[in-house]
């Protein structure tokens, strides 16, 4: 099979290219490196099977990678809750403009599409676990944090326009996704950012009185599913949850850390608006329904979070060596 995967240099799309090459199958990894890193694919390079393609999805070339291609992975986005207090604009551009584009050119051309949306899409509804059919509850505009939702929100009405035409399609929702190569900067994910600062001795910052609670899914896990949804007829047409059942506060969270690691470091509360800025509002509790993945894509998590944030440490120190 011949695959398309936009942002294959960030965190996710670099394991799902490791994994389509390792099949045997030819990918093309489309990236423009505004946030992906190309340290992330450089194992990929060798790969005759494996071809990166550096730009964006406005690019000339896109058509062309869209008519070779049997199925499109589109997980090029911005994704970060700082980069939502920061940039709404661009968030928006790239989730939603360059979205619609690259919908409009697999429907003309007649490729699948596996889209990549999100577990913030269910925003702050208080009712977990979230099935897939459940209410969106955001708060106030200008509380830029929700333009994230917005704009994944605004992709999946576009993904349901063109699927409503005849585009083959999957949207797969993806609960806190962590894991090695993941930003472990002030940008990305809690987990990764609490790992770098406890192997970089720094107190761990919990913001808030850190009760808020999230279900933490490891990479190969989500992985997997994505590569199902993209084999399986069946999916066709339908959302899915992608995640993990065990729920995590973030306080727990920064103690496991410590724990797995075995570092004796020090955990600081920090104010939601000393971090974010005034523009912020946060989810109090995020946990997925997992019955529509496990019926339809027989997806099952494995890995346990002690197990994942074990690896993910590793995998983090190893790094720090390698340097
Ligand atoms: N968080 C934290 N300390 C940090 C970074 C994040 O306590 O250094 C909290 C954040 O306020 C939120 C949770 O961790 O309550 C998850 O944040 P993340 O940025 O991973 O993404 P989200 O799940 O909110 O999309």
């Amino acid at each position: 099979m011949k695959y398309l995967v936009t942002g294959a240099a960030g965190f996710i799309g670099s394991h799902l290219c490791t994994r389509l090459a390792a099949r045997g199958d030819e990918v093309w990894g489309l990236d423009d490196l505004s946030k992906g890193k190309l340290e992330n694919i450089e194992h990929l390079l060798p790969n005759t099977n494996f071809h990166f393609v550096p730009g964006a999805i406005t690019g000339e070339e896109v058509r062309e990678l869209v008519a070779k291609s049997d199925i499109i992975y589109h997980l090029a986005a911005v994704v970060g809750v700082k980069h939502y207090v920061e940039d709404p604009a661009k968030v928006i551009e790239v989730n939603v403009c360059q979205t619609l584009r690259l919908l409009e050119l697999a429907w003309q051309l007649g490729k699948k599409v596996i889209f990549t949306s999100t577990s913030e899409i269910y925003g702050k509804n208080s009712e977990v676990p979230f099935h897939e059919d459940a209410n969106r509850v955001y708060g106030p505009s200008s509380a830029d944090r929700w333009c994230y939702a917005v704009s994944k929100s605004a992709a999946e009405h576009l993904c349901f326009h063109y699927a409503r035409r005849g585009l083959p399609l999957v949207i797969l929702r993806y609960f806190n996704v962590y894991g090695p190569g993941a930003d472990t900067s002030a940008y990305g994910g809690v987990a990764t950012r609490f790992i770098n600062q406890a192997l970089n001795n720094e107190p761990l910052t919990v913001h808030g009185d850190g009760s808020q609670t999230r279900c933490f899914t490891y990479v190969d896990d989500i992985v997997g599913g994505t590569l199902e949804a993209g084999s399986r007829q069946e999916a066709e047409g339908k959302i899915f949850n992608l995640g993990h059942r065990r729920e995590t506060s973030i306080l727990e969270l920064a103690q496991l850390i410590l724990a797995v690691s075995g570092i004796k470091g020090e955990i600081v509360f920090q104010p939601y608006e000393e971090f974010y800025g005034p523009y912020y509002e946060d989810i109090p509790r995020r946990v997925p329904d997992l019955s529509a993945a496990e019926e339809i894509l027989g997806y099952r998590p494995k890995v346990s979070l002690e197990e994942g944030l074990e690896k993910t440490i590793k995998w983090y120190r190893d790094k720090a060596i390698r340097k």
